[in-house]
């Protein structure tokens, strides 16, 4: 389980993508929280800031019911229209001179026994105003009317002390005050009466069902979240104010965020595992060469490898093996130069270069096949020095070496390129020669007797002449390399005595009858 450092590098790949997206996950899941949070607070505030604006609305219509109240004319004019019988023209008049200008929607006088006396139109308004008066001490409510819903602010009208009546203003909370209202607050106000919508400044809202769970409603297929606004000497019969948010804002909010996390999720895992994929094939590439390259070495290979730009550190250590590599296989081909050199030498002879019978042995099979496949004709040239002895005794061993070696000049020279020659010991030569017929082979003895006794070896002023005694045999096809040599040999040796007992100085090709010749 993960042994490989490749297995290792893409489990921690793995790792740390997961631990990514975890991350981005959970600043998904907690910044989710965190806008509804803050969407849930915006609504509350301005569900404050909505009550307070509508407390100070409240206080204004009561303030400018009072300001009716303690206008001494208007008092005055109450206690002549209520006590002493006057027309209610004069207090009319009056009260639309000095008081029209109050941002009122109706007003309605009543008399100490609750009966309207300015605008008995109003007597719905008259009513509210009594009824409530009978239940509450507070001056200020809401009621719901034909026109719609209304804040009604009253006060008590009093001559000197004399109680006269009471005056009541109204504010309606029409489709105007509430778009007004839903200006500023970023929502939308419902005006709601047993779960029905009465009026919104959502006017596809209106006389839909608005019932609303743990503060949140489904209006048109959008999501509101909505608070109370409370209504100051709210019953149980009126009608309830809401303000709401839409949750598509918020959700739109959220949308983009989830997009824009999941975007960096996606993004964020794909770079990582990009950057680990890059990793873990930098660090493959040149393992690999240099698990193939130690391969090769144990096999006995010393490859070439390119040397990297050193950019890490297994640059470098492909390097320092490149470098190893080198160093080995120079030191290999030193050895192979050795080698050769040995094997050379192990087939040469030292004195005058030529090949020895070692190699005679080595070779011949080869040339045999050759002659065979192409049915030339092999002849071998047996030589031996005439009198040799009488040079080494006459100028010494040295001298003898001398002569030897030029003895292999002369052969060297007289041969072609595809001539074989050896030295088979002390003076005797032998010379495999391919030839299309006999009488090349039988040429080339001559040659070389001749050549050789026309080129003495000159020592000390002194002309040493030399001779040689030239056998030939022929290979016979019928036969195997090996006892082809024998046989070879044999002829050649015939051949050989027979110049040697003829006299010396000349060539002797065999023939079988000579196969009896003995040495000479
Ligand atoms: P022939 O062959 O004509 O019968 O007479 P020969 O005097 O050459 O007789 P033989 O072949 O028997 O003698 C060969 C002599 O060559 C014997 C030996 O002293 C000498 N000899 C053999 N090997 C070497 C060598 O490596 N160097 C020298 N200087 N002499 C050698
Ligand atoms: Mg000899
Ligand atoms: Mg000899």
């Amino acid at each position: 389980m993960l042994t490989t450092y490749r297995a290792r590098l893409f489990f921690y790949t793995i790792l740390l993508t997961t631990f990514l997206v975890a991350t981005l996950a959970y600043t998904y899941i907690y910044s989710r929280d965190a806008i509804l949070e803050q969407a849930k607070y915006n609504l509350s505030n301005t569900a404050r800031l909505l009550t307070g604006n509508i407390e100070m609305e409240e206080n204004g219509l009561l303030h400018h019911a009072e300001m009716i109240r303690d206008d001494p004319r208007i008092q005055e004019y109450m206690y002549m229209v209520t006590k002493i019988g006057a027309e209610e023209d004069a207090l009319r008049r009056l009260f639309k001179r000095d008081f029209s200008w109050l941002p009122v929607e109706r007003f309605v006088f009543l008399d100490l026994n609750g009966q309207p006396r300015l605008n008995t139109q109003n007597a719905d308004l008259a009513n509210a105003v009594q009824e409530h008066m009978r239940q509450s001490q507070n001056k200020i409510f809401y009621a719901q009317s034909s026109h719609g819903l209304e804040l009604i602010a009253w006060a008590s009208i009093s001559y000197q002390g004399t109680p006269l009546g009471t005056i009541a203003i109204t504010h309606l909370l029409d489709s105007n005050w509430l778009s007004q209202h839903q200006n500023y607050s970023g929502g939308h106000l419902f005006i709601e009466q047993h779960n029905i919508v009465q009026l919104s400044s959502l006017p596809e809202s209106e006389g839909k069902t608005f019932l609303p769970r743990s503060n949140s409603i489904v209006m048109n297929g959008t999501i509101y979240q909505v608070r109370a606004i409370p209504l100051v000497g709210e019953n149980m019969g009126t009608p309830h104010l809401w303000h709401g948010i839409s949750e598509q804002e918020v959700l739109r909010q959220l949308k983009r965020h989830s997009q824009i996390i999941f975007a960096l999720a996606i993004l964020g895992s794909f770079a990582t595992l990009t950057v680990g994929l890059m990793i873990a094939r930098d660090f493959n590439r040149p393992l690999n060469q240099l698990m193939k390259i130690t391969r090769a070495v144990t096999r006995g290979a010393l490859p070439m490898m390119d040397r990297a730009v050193e950019t890490n550190e297994i640059d470098t250590l492909s390097n320092r093996f490149s470098e190893m590599l080198q160093s080995l296989r120079e030191k290999q081909e030193e050895i192979d130069r050795a080698h050769k050199r040995l094997e050379e030498s192990a087939i040469t002879d030292s004195l005058t270069g030529l090949h020895n019978r070692r190699y005679l042995k080595q070779i011949f099979p080869q040339l045999f096949a050759q002659t065979q496949r192409e049915a030339h004709c092999l002849s071998g040239l047996m030589l031996d020095v005439d009198y040799f002895k009488r040079i080494n005794d006459q100028y010494g061993h040295l001298v003898g070496d001398q002569c030897l070696a030029h003895m292999g000049e002369v052969l060297k020279e007289s041969c072609r390129a595809s001539d074989y020659i050896f030295r088979m010991g002390g003076e005797e030569f032998l010379i495999l020669s391919l030839n299309d017929t006999a009488l090349g082979g039988h040429i080339l003895a001559e040659k070389i007797r001749s050549t050789l006794e026309k080129n003495p070896v000159t020592y000390k002023q002194e002309l040493i002449n030399m001779t040689t005694s030239i056998g030939m045999g022929l290979t016979e096809n019928q036969l195997d390399a090996e006892a082809a040599l024998t046989t070879l040999l044999f002829h050649a040796d015939k051949a050989l005595y027979a110049a040697k007992n003829n006299g010396r100085n000349q060539v002797v090709v065999f023939s079988t009858t000579l196969q009896s010749a003995k040495p000479w």
